[in-house]
């Protein structure tokens, strides 16, 4: 996302006319989803010449129980999976060839590929050792290049540093780019214009959606709904009805609006501290006092460790445990105590305190970046394809959704929070507690909770 769409949406949504044009104007971005093909397997194919073009999985042995870490495209003609069991594999196919895993081989590739990927852009969230998304919408806009060329270079970089094959997914967000680069595997390349999403999502089966899992996908059947489009039509607030706030959610991806960042390695991390009162607080001097004291020992932690800070984030436990947690982003850089503190302070004010006393008190800092690297800066110049085709991003008058988390960290003390099992680094997607209170932090959205649907699918 851009600098200034981000500034208006951390602002939360649009106040004036002059401010939606500007949100709607903004270029689309240009996130890319680069999956090596068949990564362990092919690996293997590439050190032992022997094994090419033979039905081969990574596994564990059958004796030892073991499961398929990756399998060839020749062993998944016959059917073979990742993570079936080495046993059935073997039923499938009497002749595949089983080497064991090597995964320091594999992380040592994977760290070539980074390499190669921090060549295009420094805006790369991994997702395992074979799979990552780029936004590579600075590097599209500064070189007046399209999404499409910036593909290929990828993808031949990629093969000449490694010697191996990467399916190469593009479009205006993380949703479209992960389908298109699932559905052009192995060795392809889809580039998904944002005027193109919607004919792009909308034929396709329910259960490519992000976030629709088998119990999701038989609910959503049930309600006549088998493809995204069918989704999309529907009056969001009966899906709404069904499936509470995730139908919500979904219905928006369905209409391809999904404004998930991609989230470096820095920001998915979070540097915190809290503490809990000998004795319930009703009153201002002490709670300030403690706030400013852990906004301190925030600071210098961030200093020590060389990190700035976009999102700051206040945790307040009620004395009936309770949690809520305040957030809020900026672009300028956070970088000291007393910045930290008058943050956190304005954040107390939108607390039920002090008409509740407070037991627990925290600050935490999120978004982080390296303290010297540059901002970058965004050209207005706009093309996506290669055939150009200039239009608004599909996303722009959307809210940002929410990913199809159980967002939770709205405490109850029937439901613990997850950040109250982590005590000393609350995540920042406690920002996106209070379900009547949308978080003004597009960024704090739930980086650490990977989508579902990639969670199922091994190695691609
Ligand atoms: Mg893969």
């Amino acid at each position: 996302m851009n600098a200034w769409r981000k500034t208006l949406t951390a602002a939360g949504r649009p106040q004036t006319r002059a401010e939606e044009l500007l949100v709607e104007t903004a270029p689309a971005r240009r996130i890319l989803h680069v999956d090596m093909d068949a990564f362990f397997a092919s690996v293997e194919q590439k050190d032992d010449p022997t094994l090419r073009g033979r039905p081969l999985i990574v596994a564990g042995s059958e004796k030892a129980r073991g499961v398929v870490a990756a399998a060839s495209y020749e062993a998944r003609a016959h059917g073979i999976r990742s993570a079936m069991p080495t046993s059935r594999a073997l039923r499938l196919c009497p002749q595949v060839l089983r080497v064991p895993p090597r995964h320091e081989r594999y992380h040592s590739i994977s760290s070539e590929i980074a390499d190669v990927l921090r060549s295009f852009t420094d805006r790369i969230e991994p997702l395992s050792l074979d799979e990552s998304y780029l936004d590579l919408t600075e590097c599209c806009l500064s070189r007046r290049t399209s999404l499409q060329t910036v593909a290929r270079e990828v993808k031949q970089a990629v093969r000449e540093k490694t010697g191996l094959t990467a399916s190469a997914g593009g479009g205006p967000n993380k949703l479209v780019a992960k389908i298109a680069s699932d559905l052009c595997k192995p060795d392809g390349l889809l580039v998904v214009a944002p005027a193109r999403v919607r004919d792009f999502l909308h034929p396709l089966a329910i259960e490519r959606l992000w976030g629709v899992g088998p119990v999701t996908a038989r609910r959503l059947q049930a309600m006549g709904i088998r493809t995204i489009g069918d989704l999309a039509t529907r009056d969001p607030r009966h899906v709404e009805g069904q499936l509470g706030r995730l139908g919500i959610e979904l219905h928006g991806l369905a209409l391809g609006i999904d404004e998930r960042d991609v989230v470096t390695f820095h920001e998915t991390r979070s540097i915190s501290a809290e503490t809990t009162f000998a004795t319930d607080q009703g009153t201002r001097e002490p709670v300030a006092a403690m706030i400013a004291s852990l906004a301190s020992e925030v600071a210098e932690r961030l200093d020590h460790h060389g990190f700035a800070a976009r999102t700051i984030t206040l945790k307040i436990r009620y004395p009936d445990f309770t949690t809520v947690s305040r957030s809020c982003s900026f672009e300028s850089r956070l970088l000291n105590a007393s910045e930290l503190t008058a943050r956190a302070l304005e954040l107390l004010g939108r607390t039920e305190f002090p008409q509740r006393a407070i037991r627990l008190v925290g600050v935490g800092a999120a978004g982080l970046v390296d303290a010297e690297r540059p901002v970058q800066l965004t050209l207005p110049f706009d093309s996506y394809c290669d055939a150009p085709r200039i239009s608004p991003s599909p996303s722009a008058s959307a809210t940002p959704p929410r990913e199809p988390s159980p967002s939770a960290s709205a405490t109850t003390p029937h439901e613990p929070s997850p950040s109250a099992t982590t005590p000393h680094e609350p995540s920042p997607s406690a920002s996106a507690t209070t379900p009547h209170e949308p978080s003004p932090s597009p960024s704090a959205t739930t980086p650490h909770e990977p989508s579902p649907r990639l969670a199922q699918t091994a190695q691609t």
